[in-house]
C-alpha cells in the first residue's frame, strides 16, 4: 500500500474549449479511483475554486482584488466539490472537503487535528480533497501556493510520495521555449541541488511556468520529511497513471537520506516564526557541531514580538539562518535579560536555555555546515 498526495493546479483544471474543468476532473477521477482500487491511498490537493467561481458568476476574467478572488473562490469551492462528488461516486468513492491554511498547520494542535482527520478519512477509504481556505487566508491565493500546502499535507499524513502535476513534462536546465540547449533534469538529490535550482528559478520561474519556484519549495519540504516527489505532466492521463503504477515523473526529487521526524519536520517547515534571535559565533558552532541548546549567553540581539513557546529563527552574525525552534521565553523577557547581561549583572550561575535542542531544528545548508565544521578543526 502506497500513500500518495496528488496536487493538481488551476492551470490543469481551468476551462478551455477542448477540455472543460469537468472533463479534466472526470479523467483525474478515473486515474485516482484505479489506484485506490489497487489498495493505494490518495489525498488530493486541488485548486480550481477561483476559476469555477468566475465561471459560475459569468465573469470574463479573474477579479484583480484579493477580496474579489476570495469571494469567487467561495462560490467556486462548492461547485468544485460537486464535480468531484459526481465523478468519484461513479467509482463508489466518497469524497471529503478539507480546507486548510498554512497558519492552521503552524499551530501544533490544529496540525495534529488535521492529520488525525485525514488519517481517519484514509482509513475509511474516503478521498480527502484539500484546498486552501481562501475565505480566511489569502496566502495561497497571493502566492499560488497550494504547492507548499500539498507538501505540508504530505508531511502531516506521512505520505510515501507527493505528485505535483503541472503543465510541463519535467524541470529543464533553462527555458526550453527560448533555449534550444535546455535539457530535462531527471533526478534531483539533496537540498543543495534544490537550492541551486531555486536560485535559477527566481523571479517568477526561469521555465516560464511561473510556478516552478513554489514547486521547488514544496520539493524541499517534502524530501526533507523523507517523501519522494514526482513532477508529472498533468496534461494527459499517461504520466499520472505511470507514476501511480509505481513509475516515475519527468523529474524525481529523492527523499533526504536522514529525514526529519514528525515534530522536527513541523518545526522546520510548518511553523511560521514570529521573531529572530541573532546569535554569536560560539553559539552557532555549539548548535551545529555539538547539538547544543541555545543559551542566553549566546544571543546578541532579539527582533520581533513573541510569547513563550512561539517559533523563532536563529541567525548567525551574518544574518544567515542557522536553525529555528521554540523560545522558552517571550521577546520582552528575553530583551530584559539581555540588557541585564550586557551590564554584566547576570551569568554568575548557568546561562538559561532559550531554545532547547529538542525544540530546535538546524536549517543551514550542508555547504555552510561543512564550512563551520572546517573552521572548528
Ligand atoms: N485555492 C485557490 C483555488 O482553488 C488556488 C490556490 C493555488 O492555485 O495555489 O482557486
Amino acid at each position: 500500500m502506497t500513500l500518495r498526495v496528488v496536487k493538481v493546479g488551476t492551470s490543469l483544471l481551468r476551462q478551455r474549449q477542448a477540455a472543460t474543468t469537468a472533463n479534466a476532473i472526470a479523467r483525474l477521477s478515473c486515474d485516482l479511483a484505479e489506484s485506490m482500487a489497487r489498495g493505494d491511498r490518495v489525498v488530493l490537493v486541488s485548486s480550481g475554486a477561483v476559476g469555477l467561481g468566475c465561471q459560475r458568476l459569468g465573469m470574463a476574467q479573474r477579479p484583480l482584488s484579493l477580496p474579489g478572488l476570495q469571494a469567487a473562490a467561495s462560490v467556486g469551492q462548492g461547485y468544485l466539490m460537486s464535480l468531484y462528488e459526481k465523478e468519484f461516486s461513479r467509482h463508489s468513492i466518497a469524497v471529503a472537503q478539507v480546507l486548510l491554511t498554512r497558519s492552521d498547520l503552524a499551530d501544533r494542535v490544529s496540525y495534529h487535528n488535521a492529520s488525525a482527520t485525514l488519517n481517519q478519512l484514509l482509513e475509511w477509504g474516503v478521498l480527502p480533497v484539500v484546498n486552501g481556505n481562501d475565505t480566511v487566508s489569502s496566502d495561497e491565493l497571493k502566492f499560488g501556493d497550494n504547492d507548499t500546502l500539498s507538501a505540508l499535507v504530505a508531511a502531516a499524513v506521512k505520505a510515501d510520495e507527493l505528485i505535483l502535476l503541472t503543465d510541463v513534462d519535467s524541470l529543464y536546465s533553462a527555458d526550453p521555449r527560448s533555449d534550444i540547449n535546455a535539457t530535462p533534469i531527471k533526478d534531483v538529490h539533496g537540498h543543495e541541488e534544490i537550492g541551486d535550482l531555486e536560485e535559477g528559478a527566481g523571479g517568477g520561474g526561469r521555465w516560464g511556468t511561473g510556478g516552478m519556484a513554489t514547486k521547488l519549495a514544496a520539493a524541499r519540504i517534502a524530501t526533507h520529511s523523507g517523501i519522494k516527489v514526482h513532477l508529472g505532466d498533468g496534461r494527459t492521463s499517461e504520466a499520472l497513471q505511470d507514476i501511480l503504477r509505481g513509475g516515475r515523473g519527468g523529474t524525481v526529487f529523492h527523499p533526504h537520506p536522514q529525514p526529519l521526524g514528525d515534530r522536527k519536520s513541523w518545526l522546520a517547515h510548518a511553523l511560521q516564526p514570529s521573531g529572530t534571535l541573532r546569535i554569536d559565533r560560539g553559539a552557532s558552532r555549539a548548535l551545529t557541531t555539538k547539538g547544543a541548546s541555545l543559551l542566553l549567553v549566546g544571543i546578541t540581539d532579539v527582533d520581533g514580538q513573541f510569547e513563550t513557546n512561539q517559533a523563532v529563527l536563529l541567525v548567525d552574525e551574518h544574518g544567515e539562518e542557522v536553525a529555528r525552534g521554540l523560545s522558552t521565553m517571550s521577546s520582552e523577557k528575553l530583551s530584559d535579560l539581555l540588557s541585564l547581561q550586557s551590564t554584566e549583572q547576570t551569568c554568575t550561575g548557568g546561562s538559561p536555555v532559550v531554545v532547547h535542542r529538542d525544540a530546535m531544528v538546524l536549517t543551514m545548508t550542508t555547504t555552510r555546515q561543512q564550512a563551520i565544521d572546517h573552521t572548528c578543526d
